[in-house]
């Protein structure tokens, strides 16, 4: 958790993120700044979206933004690499200069192995699989979707995005459970 830097006021942001759609993100969601000021503060672009936000989709988060600030790509683990298109088309088609990757803290893409089991047997049970096909869906695919560790896959996931969207602003943030609050994560 030592990488984790804590934003209660603006001078906690970045100075690079400060006063662009990643810095207006923390202010909304950390420091509680009016929502509505968004429209008003921004009315040479209307309403469009300025920033496109990949985050979990573990039911235990939820954004304090204004509507129509973001598009949001909710995939577990904030993991983008299989909606690559739908992040093309928010720069492309939608305009948004900058995307906030959230990844949060106690997520289930994390050691997914250890719940190899469950995922199966819930399967079988919740949703009629054949007990071969749930264990084959699991193997198949859980190498794909874990993560491996909260902190460390966004910041990996932050630079290979950069890679491909180079003219993009793209920030790595945790979100923490405990206190519904982002944080900046140290980058090296
Ligand atoms: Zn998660």
């Amino acid at each position: 958790m030592n990488r984790l830097i804590t934003v209660l006021g603006k001078e906690d942001i970045y100075p690079e993120y400060r006063d662009t759609p990643i810095g207006l993100l923390l202010e909304y969601h950390n420091l509680n700044r009016p929502l509505g000021e968004y429209a008003q503060a921004c009315p040479e672009q209307g309403r469009r979206a300025q920033l496109l936000i990949g985050m979990c989709m573990d039911n235990r988060k939820h954004l304090h933004i204004p509507d129509n600030f973001a598009f949001i790509i909710r995939a577990g683990g904030a993991n983008l690499r299989y909606s690559e298109f739908k992040v093309s088309y928010a720069i492309a088609v939608g305009g948004v200069k900058s995307i906030a990757l959230i990844g949060h803290n106690q997520c289930g893409m994390v050691n997914l192995i250890a719940r190899r089991d469950q995922f199966i047997q819930g399967l079988v049970e919740n949703a009629g699989w054949d007990k071969v096909l749930a264990e084959e869906h699991f193997t198949l695919f859980a190498p794909m979707f874990e993560i491996g560790n909260e902190t460390d896959f966004v910041l990996s996931e932050a630079k290979r995005l950069r890679l491909i969207y180079p003219k993009i602003q793209i920030a790595p943030l945790l979100y923490r459970v405990e206190d519904n609050l982002l944080y900046l994560i140290k980058e090296d």
